[in-house]
């Protein structure tokens, strides 16, 4: 047997199923799951992954999967990426683990350096490392408390923010993510966003709506921060109308409330610049990240003011995982990756690619009712052609026709009825409108 590595740069870049879905060994591998596994954690596919690379996933029968999903926008540099894997093969035969709150080491300095130059804004910037969104979130949220001395945190219909006790609260759908789990913590009050699809609002009606929510139903004085995605991820996609978001933020600035960007799925390039709050000319005062930025490693950052970063007391933030060194070797060569490769311009070639071949299907079949994204994070919304209804059921029968040919998609939003592509920013431009092809079929097959 060769010692070549399966995964990244060595996997075949092709659309190939050939066995039933799932497979024999998929099916051996789901009986041993379904012994041990908690039911509660659930998978979209049915199939078991091997290996990835590039646009591609293949699975323990040799099935080979166009990835339209990206792990949900994590491997922007595609699986295995060869700098990732060097870095990391490095780094782990140096040390696996000291603590950074015990025994400091470069490569922790060395990603918050790269943090403040890449995040927006030219003001000094400082940054804390941990291992999840909800986690960042979690700390961004300490930190505006601390820093403000204030307890409201106002976030926005449609919002995702993770599964943990304060950021399920932050969270707006009920299913799966909350039913059963409550009490939930105090403080969080959520206020109207910008739907344009939904609400046909200028981004200043929506604005004025929401702003007047937060004066009069929280108190503007009371708010220890606004934390916002600048494009709503799991709550579907959703872009919001010009402007809004920057009103959010002048109101957060003339108020004194900490302005949080939660960039988990936004950031690192994928909506084709490298955080999605500068297509709205906004620099926030803090970025929660995660995602996209470990390329696959479980690496999360809150990055921000270096007044606000460095209020909290000595040792306020920390644990014991933040910052592990394997994890930020992944970063470091996800960083790499980006730069030489030039991934944040790709994620634009990526949107001039979808965006017109979905616009054109939306013509063809009005069960489209939008086309909406930006970069390589682009999304349709199904609707009921007669009434404009969201058709969650249709939404499903797309996707699983698409993995049934092939190609890996994810679903989205408040009523279940987004389809969202995140491809990685490595996807060749044959294989990516080779994809589109599938949708446009599962399209039709469904309209
Ligand atoms: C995924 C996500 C989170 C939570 O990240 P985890 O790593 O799953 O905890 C938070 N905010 C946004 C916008 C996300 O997309």
């Amino acid at each position: 047997m060769s010692n070549s590595p399966l995964g990244g740069n060595n996997v075949p870049q092709v659309r190939n199923i050939s066995t039933p879905l799932p497979g024999p060994q998929s099916e051996k591998l789901a009986k041993r799951r379904a012994q041990v596994v908690s039911a509660g954690v659930s998978s979209l596919m049915p199939v078991f992954a091997s290996h990835g690379g590039g646009g591609v996933l293949v699975d323990v029968d040799g099935n080979s999967f166009i990835d339209l999903a990206s792990g949900i926008a994590v491997t922007s540099v595609g699986n295995s990426a060869p700098k990732v894997v060097e870095k990391i093969k490095t780094a782990v035969e140096a040390f696996t683990h000291t603590c950074f709150m015990i025994t400091p080491y470069e490569s922790y300095v060395e990603v918050c350096e790269h943090l403040a130059r890449l995040t927006p804004g030219d003001h000094a910037k400082k940054s804390a490392l941990f291992n999840s969104g909800a986690e960042a979130l979690e700390n961004a949220v300490k930190i505006a408390r601390y820093y403000t001395k204030k307890d409201a945190i106002v976030v926005v219909e449609h919002g995702y923010h993770g599964r943990t006790n304060l950021t399920m609260a932050m969270t707006a759908k009920n299913m799966p993510y909350k039913k059963g789990f409550g009490p939930f913590a105090g403080e969080i009050y959520r206020v109207p966003t910008s739907y344009p699809f939904h609400d046909g609002l200028s981004g200043e009606a929506a604005a004025t709506r929401a702003i007047s929510r937060i004066e009069k139903e929280v108190g503007a004085d009371q708010i220890a921060a606004i934390v916002i995605e600048p494009i709503q991820g799991e709550g579907g996609f959703i872009v919001p109308a010009p402007g809004f978001y920057k009103q959010l933020a002048e109101f957060a600035k003339a108020n004194s409330i900490v302005f949080i960007a939660d960039e988990v799925q936004t950031g690192f390039g994928r909506t084709g610049k490298m955080f999605a709050s500068e297509h709205e000319g906004v620099v926030p005062d803090l970025i929660t990240m995660a995602k996209g930025i470990g390329g696959g490693l479980p690496v999360a950052a809150v990055t921000g003011r270096a007044e606000i970063m460095d209020s909290v007391h000595p040792g306020g933030l920390g644990g014991t995982y933040g910052g592990n060194p394997i994890a930020l070797a992944g970063a470091l060569g996800a960083f790499e990756t980006m730069e030489d490769e030039n991934l944040v311009e790709r994620a634009r070639q990526i949107e001039k690619i979808m965006i017109p071949r979905l616009e054109n299907l939306q013509k063809q079949y009005p069960l489209i009712g939008d086309v909406r994204g930006r970069g390589a994070m682009i999304a349709i919304e199904i609707v009921d052609p007669a009434t404009g209804e969201p058709a969650a059921a249709k939404t499903t029968a797309i996707s699983k026709f698409a993995h049934q040919e092939g190609v890996l998609v994810l679903t989205a939003g408040t009523y279940s009825n987004v389809l969202r592509f995140l491809p990685p920013l490595v996807i060749g431009d044959e294989l990516l409108n080779e994809a589109l092809d599938v949708v446009e079929k599962a399209v039709a097959a469904n309209a």
